[in-house]
């Protein structure tokens, strides 16, 4: 099992706060790491959840799609634990509204976090990676990386956008010993998905299309990140590993 030992890797994560982010930063303490849980919301339950299994945890509070603090995430991340061996872009949020009237804030809310901080994110702590010569990256990406979806128009750019940076990353670093790859949850049950988990017949029609016949938890997401974390998966560049149940393969 040494090949997914994260002992002594530094990991951090965006999103911390609950749903997938939570559960993958607990997944890559539980296979050694410590952890850097960044948020705009309260993350302590995840940073006291990581140190329970005897890892180092830090919290930082930041607003990731304000372009201004990323540097400053970063060398605070990188004062903890001496620098950042593993980073895990996962913080995103979606908004609802039809194409037809989705309004110029809600595009911007959503690209600016979503892929604007996931590319400036990536270069501000691949930057140090590079000059190491080692690192992982992790970016989450979606079922809507390959189709349309439905009143989620900015979403949907976002996440196909993911794919593209994560591809471009890839191409550029993996001969510098800089791993980019990108994990694309199926549908999981999270704060994100509420509202379609909140309407009965959506929720009915998704789960009947899905071959592994249920919704996705955030713990299906520990194996896949620790893989794509550790040495398992160094010859792995730019690649999206779809974790959906099998809902591409329908
Ligand atoms: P969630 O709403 O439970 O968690 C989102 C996390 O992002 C929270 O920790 C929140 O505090 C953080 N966040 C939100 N805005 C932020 C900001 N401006 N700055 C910093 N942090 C911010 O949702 P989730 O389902 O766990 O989503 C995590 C990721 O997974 C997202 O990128 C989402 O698009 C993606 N995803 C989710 C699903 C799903 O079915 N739940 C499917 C595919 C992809």
């Amino acid at each position: 099992m040494s090949l997914f030992d994260l002992t002594g890797k530094k990991a951090l994560v965006t999103g911390a706060s609950g749903g997938l982010g939570q559960a993958m930063a607990i997944g890559l303490a539980e296979a050694g790491a410590d952890i850097i849980a960044v948020s705009s919301s309260e993350a302590q339950e995840t940073v006291r959840l990581v140190r329970e299994l005897g890892r180092n945890a830090e919290l930082i509070a930041a607003d990731l799609s304000n372009e201004e603090v990323l540097e400053g995430v970063v060398a605070q991340a990188t004062e903890f634990f001496g620098g950042i061996d593993v980073l895990v872009n996962n913080a995103g949020i979606i908004r609802r509204t039809p194409a037809a009237e989705h309004s110029w804030k809600d595009w911007h809310d959503v690209v600016s976090l979503n892929l604007d901080s996931v590319f400036f994110l990536s270069q501000l702590v691949g930057k140090q990676m590079l000059e190491r010569g080692s690192g992982k990256i992790i970016s989450i990406a979606s079922m809507l990386t390959y189709q349309g979806g439905i009143n989620v128009p900015g979403y949907t750019a976002s996440k196909h956008g993911v794919a593209g940076i994560t591809k471009a990353l890839a191409n550029e670093w993996a001969g510098r010993g800089v791993q980019v790859n990108a994990i694309a949850p199926g549908y999981m049950t999270t704060n994100n998905t509420a509202p379609i988990l909140a309407d009965e017949a959506r929720y009915k029609s998704i789960t009947d299309r899905i071959p592994a016949a249920r919704w996705g938890t955030p713990d299906d997401l520990k194996g896949p990140v620790v893989f794509l974390a550790s040495s398992a998966s160094d010859y792995m560049n730019g690649h999206v590993l779809n974790v959906d149940g099998g809902w591409l393969a329908r």
